[in-house]
């Protein structure tokens, strides 16, 4: 086994375990970049990761336009002591600008976002102008070169806007819009397979009969998987057996960049994954000091990497947050985030033994301005109603002991 690199501070239990944090890390050291692109329409982009920098091929603005429906006029003409009269001469429209040339004495209507006219450098908002039929009277403080957009100003023509490895986001979609940028390069989606061991298994829409139950993980593994805009390759429910499980390897290996399967990772005497990774692949480590998720399988079967979760629902889950999702934001171009953690007052006593970090499953919310948190109830690692109804993990440290009513924890938020 792999030493478990412990420091005087950082404390592994068992030389082969590695804590949360270390096996977070030697993920994400170990796995790669899928470095490969895709040229992709502008309106496919959302949620997807930039593979080149963007620079910009225009000014933006790319002329200096009004940002106030009012007159546009020159700044040497604006009041000092007593009212000024200027005349009217045009209009100048989004769209449609006005040609001629402002001289002294003179302004032009303009509406937001109309480029300026020549010899004009002030917009007035209409609400502080008196207008008479083609003249305006304008008084008081006004203060040259106001309202105005100038060419350039929010990005100029060669400045890097967007740079590789950008997650994209609504706003970046329409950034890029305003450049002109039609189509991008982006990595390509990584192909994630996955499967569910356990001989009790159902898939839905089969009776069940006794002993048996319906395969939960290949859903909420889906629904994960869907969220990171990944391809998906559900391999479905395999069997109990050496054989059909190297059988099932052996195809994941060959098509995917990722495979993850759920269940047969313990020391039950039908957990054969570990097992046929040993065979096939090779195991990085297979034991993190967490609960729930303890024991979690990662290594590499040809060129995939692989992560065996473990069965139960929640603890499929947990694993998946805390490893799988920035392992694959770091394959896909991205750079994983690390947990936000916050500080919250706990309303409940939290029951917990010294020896593991502990994610329990919590509700955070604001009681009067204080970020608090409440269990979500019973902990059993097969429980998904504690999952599905948490808003957050309770990180609950290895030494720890629980935590009283009104105690600071730490906890993390879940993605929405
Ligand atoms: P295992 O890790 O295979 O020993 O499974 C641990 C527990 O999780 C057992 O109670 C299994 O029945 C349950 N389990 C395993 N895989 C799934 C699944 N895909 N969906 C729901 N429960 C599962
Ligand atoms: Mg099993």
């Amino acid at each position: 086994m792999h030493d478990s690199n412990t420091s005087c501070c950082d404390t592994a239990p068992a030389a082969s375990t590695l804590t949360p944090q270390q096996a977070r890390q030697r993920i994400l050291e170990r796995v790669s970049v899928v470095d490969a692109y895709q040229q992709i329409p502008l309106r496919d982009a959302l949620n997807r990761t930039l593979y080149r920098d963007i620079i910009s091929p225009l000014n933006v603005p790319s002329y200096d336009n009004s940002a106030m429906d009012g007159y546009a006029l020159h700044s040497r003409d604006l009041p000092i002591d007593s009212p000024v009269d200027l005349s009217i001469i045009g209009t100048s429209w989004a769209g449609k600008p006005f040609d001629g040339r402002l001289q002294a004495g003179q302004c032009v209507r303009i509406m937001t976002g109309a480029q300026m006219p020549s010899g004009a450098d002030t917009v007035i908002m209409q609400e502080r102008v008196t207008r008479q039929d083609k003249h305006i009277q304008l008084e008081g403080e006004h203060q040259a070169q106001q309202n105005v957009r100038y060419a350039g100003e929010e990005i100029t023509q060669g400045d890097t806007v967007l740079k590789a490895g950008h997650y994209l986001q609504p706003a970046d979609i329409g950034l890029l819009a305003t450049l002109g940028v039609a189509e991008i390069p982006v990595f390509r989606r990584l192909r994630v397979a996955f499967f569910s061991t356990g001989d009790e298994l159902r898939s839905l829409g089969e009776p069940l009969e006794a002993g048996q139950i319906y395969d939960s993980n290949r859903y909420s593994l889906h629904a994960l998987l869907t969220q990171l805009n990944v391809d998906i390759l559900d391999l479905g429910i395999i069997r109990d057996t050496p054989e059909a499980i190297r059988q099932a390897f052996q195809t994941a290996s060959q098509q995917a960049d990722v495979l993850l399967t759920s269940g047969g990772v313990s020391v039950g005497d039908a957990d054969y994954v570990k097992q046929t990774l040993e065979e096939l692949g090779q195991v990085d480590f297979w034991k993190v000091a967490m609960k729930p998720g303890h024991p979690l399988a990662f290594g590499t079967l040809g060129k995939a990497q692989f992560f065996g979760l473990p069965g139960n629902p929640v603890s499929a889950m947990v694993t998946f947050y805390q490893f799988v999702h920035p392992a694959l934001q770091r394959m896909m171009g991205r750079t994983p985030s690390a947990p936000l953690r916050l500080q919250a007052v706990t309303t409940d006593t939290l029951k917990k033994r010294p020896g593991r970090v502990e994610f329990q499953r919590g509700i955070a919310f604001n009681q009067n301005g204080t970020l608090s948190v409440r269990s979500t109830g019973s902990q059993g690692s097969h429980r998904l109603t504690s999952m599905n109804q948490a808003n957050c993990f309770i990180v609950l440290g290895q030494d720890s002991s629980g935590a009283q009513t009104g105690d600071t924890v730490e906890i993390e938020l879940l993605p929405d």
